[in-house]
């Protein structure tokens, strides 16, 4: 190896191992020593490097993390040694029955290792000489889905250890989210039109088993683990093998762990997280009693299920009673309706409840839940609280049994139910206020076309004055419009009573909001647009594929369903929203006043021999997707169009070209090539 490839592979070595620092001591410790920037600008100096000399990149890279795109089916792998379940209880006495157990057993003194419950998904991870291998996801306990690619994503999940570890090992643990970030995922989701997800549990288990790892990127997943498993683990109990992983550089929260020598203070751990559960980051639901000494372990052995030697102890949901005062429906922005139970407010698991959502008609039945009915509110798993039963022994005779609405609350319209769907809907899009605002606020928002200028009360303003039924009519307003407008905002539950109107300062804020939108790249005006199920990443991708709004309004359901990433779901959803003509409306609007409408290509300009020819390139191609030929006019100095008028300088025809395409050409006399010729003039 010549001396410069030599630095450049040790320079490669040098900035992983760096990155690789800086990323245990972010994720692992929390406790970063450089600052965002310059991390990003090693990980350029990484990938770059990595992207011109591919030879050297190690395993362990960093830039591994980031995923890519390929669909994989997960390979079936048999667990080394099967992944069991934990025998659980909700009663002490249980805990005691367990200790006189192993007690009778062993005859001898036991020491414990309490932990928490971690509530996620479990997950055995697989290292031969310090090197993340596999990592496979439980299954049915024997054997599980290898979803490596996906768990390399997850940040605190060490690829290459540190100090000194045995040869081979496995080491299992939690993968879950934070309740942070579990409660962010589930706010874009609503934002999308999508369903949210129940709990954090459901989400990572999703979320494990997604096609795309940079999908997986994306979910704020962590990893606790707590067992190790193999033949030359460098001690004879479980606490200190877990502090030496923790050292070799595996996320394992030191201070929810203890060691007990007594069943009663495994009690006092079990009553103390039971109170500081709340004050936690993550979710657990309970605790998790391990006998720590090996030799020990391997006396007591295991049933088929489970080892004895463990036993979890779970945590009742907490759970209160109240009165359900009344019952009322949310509207929201795709039209779903949502029943809301409003409480007696009462304290639970640390914070006032007064709402709790009832999710459908279905379980208004179910539970029969009626209202001024003295109903029990859980808060388990999940986050938002739930209304779990009712005490009939405290129904009054006068209450009524619930009849689930008929018609919008907001418009009036009957409602609709889908086949398949839990929820009704009104089907007034056009005309129902919380729907037009909601879109409106959605057109708005950050992600979308970030006209923080302009908010839920002002969109509230333009609305019930009629100056906006959609986010077009805000590219029409005008300063003389907007001055002077005033309006109450009732005061509600949560906010005071506010006064809005629009002085001068205000109006130039929202028109200059307005105007700068203009410049958003089209990928978020197709999010802004509020198509259901096309949230951001489905935007993005259709953006790239099809470049702009002309094509992607002529698209068939069946060529939508081919791209990648997109399904049945979005491409009906899709189709609906571009066949309906006041859609289109919208769209000619905002494309009037300068929206973009188009991707901006970013081409490298490779020559000029196509320089000025205007191409339309038409039917299938042997060596380019639509997309790429496009590029490569572009590159090329072309202009590529899609259809034949008398400027088009060639007709690029492929197989099964359009015969209305040919003719067109053939009539105004345009030069027809195929694509040898094509590469030809490229070459
Ligand atoms: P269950 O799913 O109720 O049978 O409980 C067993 C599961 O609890 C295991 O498969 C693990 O995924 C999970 N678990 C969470 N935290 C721990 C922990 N600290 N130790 C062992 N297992 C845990
Ligand atoms: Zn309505």
């Amino acid at each position: 190896m010549d001396m410069d490839k030599m630095k450049i592979k040790n320079r490669i070595e040098d900035i992983s191992s760096i990155i690789n620092e800086h990323n245990y001591n972010y994720y692992v410790l929390a406790k970063p020593v450089i600052s965002d920037y310059d991390f990003d600008m090693l990980l350029e100096e990484l990938e770059k490097l990595e992207s011109e000399n591919p030879e050297f990149v190690l395993p362990d890279s960093p830039t591994q993390r980031v995923g890519g795109d390929i669909t994989k089916e997960f390979q079936q792998v048999k667990h080394t040694y099967p992944m069991l379940s934990l025998s659980n209880t909700y009663s002490e006495d249980e805990i005691r029955d367990f200790e006189n157990r192993i007690k009778k057993i062993l005859e001898q003194e036991v020491e414990y290792e309490c932990e928490l419950k971690y509530d996620g998904a479990s997950i055995s991870l697989t290292y031969i000489k310090g090197m993340l291998l596999r990592a496979v996801t439980r299954g049915d306990g024997i054997q599980g889905d290898d979803v490596t690619t996906n768990i390399k994503t997850i940040k605190s999940i060490p690829l290459k250890l540190k100090g000194d570890f045995p040869d081979e090992f496995e080491i299992r643990g939690e993968i879950f989210m934070h309740k942070d970030g579990f409660a962010r995922l589930n706010a874009e989701r609503i934002e999308n039109g999508e369903d949210p997800f129940a709990n954090p549990r459901n989400s990572t288990a999703g979320s494990i088993k997604m096609q795309d790892s940079s999908e997986v990127a994306k979910r704020p997943l962590d990893c606790f683990l707590y067992f190790l498993l193999g033949k030359n683990l460098p001690f004879d109990n479980h606490y200190d093998n877990l502090m030496k992983a923790k050292e070799w550089g595996f996320n394992i929260p030191k201070h929810t762990l203890a060691k007990c020598s007594t069943i009663e203070e495994v009690m006092d751990f079990i009553h103390d997280w039971e109170k500081g559960r709340e004050k936690l980051s993550f979710e657990i639901d309970g605790v998790v009693i391990k006998v720590n000494n090996y030799a020990q372990q391997e006396e007591l052995g295991s049933t088929a299920k489970s080892p004895r030697w463990a036993i979890a102890y779970k945590y009742k949901a907490e759970r209160v009673a109240t009165r359900l005062n009344k019952i009322t429906y949310q509207v929201g922005r795709t039209g779903a309706i949502t029943p809301v139970a409003n409480l007696e407010p009462v304290q639970l698991a640390g914070t006032t409840v007064k709402r709790a959502s009832l999710h459908n008609a279905d379980i208004i039945e179910a539970l029969d839940v009626r209202e001024r009915d003295i109903v029990y509110v859980e808060k388990g798993g999940e986050i938002i609280p739930k209304i779990v039963g009712v005490d009939l022994t405290k129904r009054d005779k006068g209450i009524v049994k619930t009849e689930y609405i008929k018609h919008c609350p907001e418009c009036g319209t009957p409602l609709k139910r889908k086949e398949g769907e839990a929820n009704h809907y009104c089907p007034n899009d056009a005309g129902c206020p919380p729907q037009i605002k909601g879109r409106i606020e959605h057109f708005i928002s950050r992600n979308a076309m970030d006209i923080d200028s302009l908010g839920e009360g002002k969109i509230e303003m333009l609305y019930v004055n009629g100056l906006v039924k959609n986010p077009s009519d805000l590219y029409f307003l005008e300063y003389d419009q907007l001055i002077g407008l005033e309006k109450l905002i009732e005061a509600t539950e949560d906010k005071k009573e506010k006064k809005l109107s629009f002085k001068e300062k205000t109006v130039t804020n929202i028109l200059n909001g307005i105007e700068a939108s203009k410049k958003i790249p089209f990928d978020r005006v197709l999010f802004a647009l509020g198509i259901r199920y096309v949230g951001q990443t489905v935007a993005k991708k259709l953006a790239a594929h099809y470049r702009n709004i002309n094509a992607l309004k002529q698209v068939t359901f069946e060529e939508l369903i081919l791209v990648d990433e997109i399904g049945e779901k979005i491409a009906e959803s899709a189709m609906n929203y571009f066949n309906d003509p006041r859609n289109l409306e919208i769209i000619e609007r905002l494309k009037e006043k300068g929206v973009q409408f188009e991707l901006k290509e970013e081409v490298k300009i490779k020559s000029d021999k196509l320089k000025g020819k205007i191409i339309v390139a038409s039917g299938k191609l042997e060596n380019f997707s639509r997309e790429e030929i496009k590029q490569v006019i572009l590159e090329h100095g072309g202009k590529p169009v899609s259809s034949v008028s008398k400027k088009t300088d060639y007709l690029l025809a492929g197989e099964n070209i359009g015969p209305n395409k040919l003719a067109k050409a053939k009539e105004l006399g345009i030069k027809i090539i195929d694509e040898g010729a094509f590469l030809e003039m490229i070459k």
